[in-house]
C-alpha cells in the first residue's frame, strides 16, 4: 500500500491510499457489507453511489461460508465478483457483541457461534490467516474491545493484551499485496488511550483504526478521546474511525485528521425508513409524507431523488416493499459519499471549518 497526502486544512487532510484493487481517496465513507454484500444495495449499486472501498467481517466470513469455500474460489474479491478495494474488520468488536460464552486469555478468546453454538479459537495468528484467506486489501488485527463501564484495572489489563496481539499480528501476516492496520483501544480514560495510542502507533503497521469508540458512549465522551488520540496519530499513517457513520461526528472527526470511517449506522436506518437529508434525518414512513411530492433531498442529486416523490416511497415502505428498503439504502449511502466529497473540496480549496460550519447549521436546524 502507498500512501499520500495531497492537501491539509489545519489538521484535516485529503489523502489517497493505492490499493490492491484501486485508489481511495479520503476523506472516505466506507459501507458494510458484513457477509460480502450491502445489505439491500447489490454491487453495481454500491458502486453508482459512489463507494470507493467496502468492508466485509472476518468473523461472520469465517463462521459461513467459511474459510474453506473462500479458499476454493480464491478470496472475497473472486467469490464475490467485487473488483474495488475491500477492508476486512478482525471481528473482535462483533466477537464479544454477539457470541455467547466468551472467554479470554491472553493468547486468544474461545466463543460459541451464534449461529449454530459450535465452540471456536480466535488468536492473532488465526485472525490473520482468515484474513489472509479472504484477500482482503486491507487486515485489521484481532483486538479487544471493551464496552463502557470498565474501570481502570480492567481497561489497563484489556489493553495489555490489545497491544500483545498487535505484535503478534504483525509476525504472522505475510501477504506483501495486503496492508495491515493496527487498532488503538484503552477505553474511555485518557492516560489508557494515550498508552494504547503510543505502544501500537510505535508498531510498523501500514495504518492505523481507533477502536472501542462509539459503543454507546455520548458524543462529548467520543469528542474528549478523538482529542486526547489524534494528536498522538503519526502524520504519514491513513486513520480510521471504525463503527462512525454519523453525519455531525463525521466531519467533527474529519476536522480532528481522521482519513476513514465506517458504520453500518446509514443501511441499517435505511432499513427502517430514516433517511439523511441536508435538512437532518427523517422518518419516511411518517404519515406527514403521504401526500408529498418533494424528493427524499431536495438538495441531493441520487437516482432516487431525481425520479422518485417522498409519497411514493412512503406507500412503498407502508406496504412492506422492499424496493422501499433499497432507495433509502441508496440515497444514504449516496449522502455520505456526496458529504465526504464536498469534505474533500473544501479541504482542497482550504475551507473546511466554514463548510462544516455551514452544513451543521442547517442539518441541526439551528
Ligand atoms: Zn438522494
Amino acid at each position: 500500500m502507498q500512501f499520500e497526502i495531497l492537501k491539509k486544512d489545519k489538521e484535516a487532510r485529503r489523502t489517497i491510499l493505492h490499493l490492491t484493487h484501486g485508489d481511495v481517496e479520503t476523506p472516505v465513507f466506507m459501507p458494510v457489507g458484513t457477509n460480502g454484500a450491502v445489505k439491500m444495495c447489490p454491487h453495481e449499486c454500491v458502486k453508482r453511489a459512489g463507494s470507493q472501498i467496502v468492508l466485509a467481517n472476518a468473523f461472520h466470513l469465517y463462521l459461513r461460508p467459511g474459510t474453506d469455500v473462500l479458499e476454493k474460489f480464491g478470496g472475497l474479491h473472486k467469490f464475490a465478483s467485487w473488483n474495488i478495494p475491500i477492508l476486512t474488520d478482525s471481528g473482535g468488536f462483533q466477537l464479544f457483541s454477539l457470541s455467547k460464552h466468551v472467554e479470554i486469555d491472553d493468547d486468544g478468546v474461545n466463543f460459541r457461534s451464534p449461529l449454530d453454538g459450535s465452540t471456536h479459537r480466535f488468536t492473532p495468528q488465526k485472525v490473520m490467516r482468515i484474513q489472509q484467506t479472504i484477500g482482503s486489501d486491507i487486515a485489521m488485527v484481532l483486538d479487544e474491545c471493551l464496552a463502557p463501564g470498565n474501570d481502570m484495572k480492567a481497561t489497563e489489563i484489556s489493553l495489555r493484551r490489545t497491544t500483545k496481539w498487535a505484535r503478534e499480528a504483525l509476525e504472522y501476516h505475510t501477504r506483501q499485496d495486503q496492508a495491515l492496520f493496527g487498532i488503538t483501544q484503552g477505553g474511555f480514560f485518557k492516560e489508557t488511550r494515550i498508552i494504547s495510542t503510543k505502544e501500537i502507533t510505535s508498531m510498523p503497521f501500514d495504518g492505523f483504526g481507533i477502536g472501542g469508540l462509539s459503543v454507546g458512549e455520548s458524543f462529548e465522551k467520543t469528542i474528549e478521546m478523538l482529542d486526547v488520540i489524534m494528536p498522538l496519530m503519526p502524520e504519514n499513517k491513513p486513520r480510521y474511525l471504525m463503527g462512525v457513520g454519523d453525519p455531525v461526528l463525521m466531519l467533527e472527526a474529519i476536522e480532528r485528521g481522521v482519513d476513514m470511517m465506517d458504520c453500518v449506522l446509514p443501511t441499517r436506518l435505511a432499513r427502517h425508513g430514516a433517511v439523511f437529508t441536508s435538512h437532518g434525518r427523517l422518518n419516511i414512513k411518517s404519515a406527514a409524507y403521504a401526500l408529498d411530492d418533494s424528493p427524499l433531498d431536495d438538495e441531493c442529486d441520487c437516482e432516487v431523488c431525481r425520479n422518485y416523490s417522498k409519497a411514493y416511497i412512503h406507500h412503498l415502505f407502508k406496504k412492506k416493499e422492499s424496493t422501499a428498503m433499497i432507495f433509502a439504502t441508496y440515497h444514504n449511502i449516496y449522502f455520505l459519499h456526496k458529504l465526504m466529497q464536498k469534505a474533500r473540496s473544501a479541504i482542497e480549496n482550504g475551507e473546511f471549518s466554514e463548510f462544516k460550519s455551514d452544513f451543521l447549521k442547517k442539518f441541526k436546524g439551528d
